[in-house]
């Protein structure tokens, strides 16, 4: 089978707020004024083997979250991006960064003949690059002093197993079929509170600055290089990449193990999207369900949190074609749309 992707980035056709359907060139209803938003309010994406739900919650006037999912014979992936709420226009960010690095990635993995775990590295790094591409393209030819940006987290399940990547706070979290008790979360937190309890360190949730980000996606981002972690299950289950609008209500794997139903994977991702709304919509929410059938590794082995240092490329060389890899709308799967983050003129 051909490998095919999909991303939920795309504006509405109707003004959020008038139901307008005609809007300027930068992208704001004629008729009232208001922004055409990046995404729509409600996205759901199944490939079958892996699928993926969004929505913007009960508190949200945009959703600022996007994912993009790909798939083939020999592996599936997903990208979850979520918009910096204090950046400008963080939509535009992050649908930018998803549909930016699900395309990078769908080609570089069409490319792989041998999975290990090099080889599956290097393209999520690419994926990466990518999607920082679009996300700092985002910002337009003027960038201002607080630009659109995002977090991402992503996740390639190969032959290689489950790797993961990730900037910022979204997390990725490893749920078996069996038993709960071997459920983990395979993420640090890009944010003081997570670092410092990557190194065995636990301070309040209230601390200031505890929940801030270290690091993110944009065009004033300085550190864009993720985190890398590779780990091979040891029986058959899913992997769920998330932002934190599911998190925040069930933070420990084994509370979100136990709301994670059996089904097909777009079942379960709707599932955990509306317990998350049911459970309060503070913010916009966003799952993408990766299942995983093997191969296994020697029994006991445990999902660790990723290093919380970001690996060095051996050859210092992953320089990112900007041109090559922004969103083209004629190239992008799903509803015909105007997709692209708008450039202010
Ligand atoms: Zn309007």
């Amino acid at each position: 089978m051909p490998s095919e992707w999909r991303t939920s980035a795309g504006s509405p056709d109707e003004c959020g707020s008038c139901g307008g359907t005609e809007f300027d060139n930068d992208n704001f209803c004629v008729n009232c004024g208001t922004r055409r938003p990046a995404s729509p309010r409600h996205s759901d994406i199944d490939l079958d083997s892996v699928a993926g739900s969004s929505d913007i919650g009960k508190r949200h006037h945009n959703n600022e979250d996007a994912m993009g999912l790909a798939v083939a014979d020999a592996w599936c992936a997903a990208i979850v991006c979520d918009g910096v709420s204090t950046s400008s226009r963080p939509d535009t960010a992050s649908s930018a960064a998803a549909a930016s690095g699900i395309r990078t990635m769908s080609r570089e993995l069409d490319k792989v003949t041998d999975f290990d775990e090099a080889a599956v590295t290097a393209v999520l790094k690419r994926a990466v690059g990518a999607a920082q591409a679009g996300a700092a393209l985002a910002a337009g030819s003027e960038v201002g002093p607080n630009p659109p940006s995002t977090t991402l987290v992503s996740a390639i399940v190969s032959p290689a197993g489950v790797t993961v990547g990730w900037i910022g706070d979204s997390r990725a979290y490893w749920v078996p079929d069996g038993d709960i008790s071997g459920a983990g979360v395979l993420t640090v937190d890009d944010t003081l509170a997570g670092q410092l309890a990557a190194a065995g360190v636990t301070i309040s949730d209230d601390a200031p600055n505890a929940g801030a980000l270290l690091r993110w996606l944009g065009a004033d981002a300085t550190d864009t290089q993720p985190h890398i972690h590779t780990f091979v299950p040891d029986a058959p289950g899913r992997v769920l990449v998330c932002s934190d609008g599911l998190y925040r209500y069930a933070p420990e794997p084994t509370e979100l193990a136990a709301i994670t139903h059996t089904g097909t994977a777009i079942d379960v991702a709707q599932a955990l999207v509306s317990f998350a709304v049911t459970a309060g919509g503070h913010d916009n929410v966003t799952v993408v369900v990766l299942p995983y059938t093997g191969p296994f590794a020697a029994p006991g082995s445990r999902p660790e949190p990723g290093a919380a240092t970001v690996p060095q490329d051996a050859d210092g060389t992953d320089a990112i074609e900007v041109a090559e890899v922004a969103p083209d709308p004629a190239d992008r799967a799903g509803p015909p749309g105007n997709d692209a983050p708008q450039s202010p003129e």
